[in-house]
């Protein structure tokens, strides 16, 4: 049935005709396309018509093709799959500075040492070399070392993070410059990782990060406009046309804003500015803030109240309560094998008032939460807030969600908690298998990044990237989601396969739940009449394909607000 805007039902009736000169003239329209719309009330249809930003009207191809004008532009999908766009709902803007060094997905040492010494060489003006995406399973036996760099460039300092941004390693130069030695304590809230002889091994965690970062010339902003932009464009071919920003700094602000200015901002934004008592290590932002100040939060209340959307949004905060399971800094209940429960960052009352600080002063509080205990403490924290303010509706969120005790699932959704969670986590590559899974153990592996759990729980799940350093294409998420294997289809069967979800399962947290996630539902995630046109096109339909073909699938087209900001050679 063809689905149209009230109003506009209201002006066909009222006037029987509507023309060019009215806000609803079909701009756009697709045809002959298989649509999934996301919208429970009409989950499939042919064809859809955009008028401005907007969705006109979606319906079959006849209905459809009945509300062109003349002048209408007719995209004609030829049976391809057309879905809402992609909403990211936990990652990093801007991202990894044009001028720094990547190290994803590399396998070996050598392989490691030959792209950060042909990136030196190819860059002699740098004063620094940073950069990073290295993941353990790099150096021998797992251990990271200072002189695994030292061996490729020692003339320059060198400071390199770990794939998830909650460590780094620095070269001997680097130590150096920053004055640590066998005698620099560990901060709070860090680790200067030292060998048996008690000398630094280059290797720095989560807070002891900042001993170096500080010391990194700041990026002009320039550069960091360039690196805005290099980010959008891969963003928009990925098919994202919303994301929730897990951080943001105040430095960066005036680079958005031109974005904005310029018109070539691709993407809807909504940042969380940092909560307290400690960053986490977060990249970029380096400055430790110490408690919360009464110009913090009328800071955070003036962003919100000027930035509403449709690009720019404010209105939530984040928390950093633990680090990662890699690191063994995930704050667990029970130990890791080998030792060690984690770094839990706040006191649970401490959190709980915060929590409830904000709650009440109407923001959406999202807690990085990874290990069994912080993930218990943040839902304290929210059912804290809940008891004090009563039920606020602020859609409460655990970042990362990774490793929950199975008694916390059902709390999720009772307190109306989202769980955010990154599906390229559960993927299955040597640092997962041999550091991951076996730090957790059997037992909790068993159930670490298993998405199933939530959507069996009844929680609304929102599905991100945590990219920075983890590639953010929803369609390598979905593949993953789907299949629990890695793109090369190891290990067979899939790692923990109970824990797969269907395709239209991973579609929904990439589309609607993400919208929900940042209050958006009313305006965006689903295609239906009114809503923005924010929308992809797909090189193959991933609902009905073998799912070994959604890793080859490719966005052919983005749409965002009926703007064009990604369009494939291949797209006749
Ligand atoms: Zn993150």
């Amino acid at each position: 049935m063809l689905r149209l805007p009230v109003i506009v039902l209201l002006a066909v009736s009222l006037i029987g005709v509507w023309t060019q000169a009215t806000p609803q003239h079909a701009d756009r329209i697709f045809v002959n396309g298989e649509i999934w719309t996301g919208d429970d009330a009409h989950p499939k249809a042919e064809a859809l018509a955009v008028s401005g930003d907007k969705i006109l009207a979606v319906g079959s191809t006849k209905e459809i093709r009945a509300l062109a004008a003349p002048d209408t532009a007719v995209v004609d999908l030829k049976g391809r799959l057309l879905v809402p766009g992609f909403q990211d709902s936990h990652l990093h803007f801007p991202g990894a500075s044009v001028n720094s060094v990547r190290l994803d997905g590399l396998e070996t040492l050598d392989a490691f040492q030959k792209q950060l010494g042909e990136f030196a060489k190819s860059h002699p003006h740098l004063t620094w070399i940073t950069g990073g995406g290295w993941g353990y399973s790099v150096f021998p036996n797992q251990t990271v070392d200072k002189k695994y760099i030292d061996a490729v460039i020692s003339d320059r300092p060198v400071y390199v993070s770990e794939r998830d941004g909650h460590m780094g390693l620095a070269n001997s130069k680097a130590l150096q410059l920053a004055r640590i030695t066998s005698d620099t304590p560990d901060p709070p809230n860090g680790h200067i990782m030292k060998d048996a002889k008690g000398e630094p091994t280059g290797e720095l965690k989560e807070a002891a990060q900042r001993l170096i970062l500080r010391h990194m010339p700041s990026p002009t902003e320039q550069e960091v406009y360039e690196t805005l932009l290099k980010h959008l464009d891969e963003a928009a071919a990925d098919g994202l046309t919303s994301v929730q920003n897990a951080s943001w700094s105040p430095a960066d602000q005036p680079v958005y804003l031109r974005a904005l200015a310029a018109g070539t901002l691709k993407l809807r934004f909504r940042f969380a500015p940092l909560i307290l008592p400690t960053d986490g290590g977060a990249p970029r932002d380096h400055k430790l803030k110490t408690p919360l100040t009464a110009e913090d939060l009328k800071l955070y209340k003036e962003l919100r109240d000027m930035f509403h959307g449709p690009l720019i949004k404010f209105g939530s905060i984040k928390g950093f309560l633990d680090g990662t399971v890699d690191a063994r800094t995930a704050a667990m209940f029970e130990p890791y094998v080998g030792g060690g429960t984690g770094i839990p960052f706040w006191e649970q009352d401490d959190l709980n008032k915060t929590v409830a600080l904000y709650d009440k002063e109407g923001f959406q509080v999202l807690l990085h939460a990874i290990g069994d205990k912080a993930i218990n403490m943040a839902l304290n924290s929210f059912e804290y807030a809940a008891k004090t303010n009563g039920k606020t509706g602020r859609r409460h969120r655990v970042e990362h969600a990774e490793v929950p005790r199975l008694a916390d699932l059902p709390r999720f959704k009772e307190l109306g908690v989202i769980a955010s969670t990154q599906p390229l986590f559960a993927n299955p590559d040597a640092t997962v298998l041999k550091n991951y899974a076996v730090l957790l153990g059997p037992e909790r592996a068993s159930h670490a990044d298993a998405f199933k759990l939530y959507d069996d729980a009844g929680a609304v799940q929102a599905f991100g990237s945590d990219w920075g350093v983890f590639d953010f294409a929803p369609l390598k998420g979905i593949y993953c989601a789907v299949t629990r294997t890695t793109p090369e289809g190891t290990p067979k069967g899939g790692w923990y396969p109970e824990n797969r979800i269907t395709v239209e399962a991973a579609l929904r947290h990439y589309t609607r739940d993400g919208a929900y996630a940042n209050f958006d539902e009313e305006v965006r995630g689903t295609l239906t009449p009114g809503k923005l046109a924010d929308l992809v096109v797909l090189s193959k339909n991933i609902l009905t394909v073998p799912p070994t073909e959604i890793v080859k699938t490719k966005v052919l087209l983005t749409v965002m607000g009926g703007r064009d900001t990604y369009r494939d050679k291949d797209l006749q």
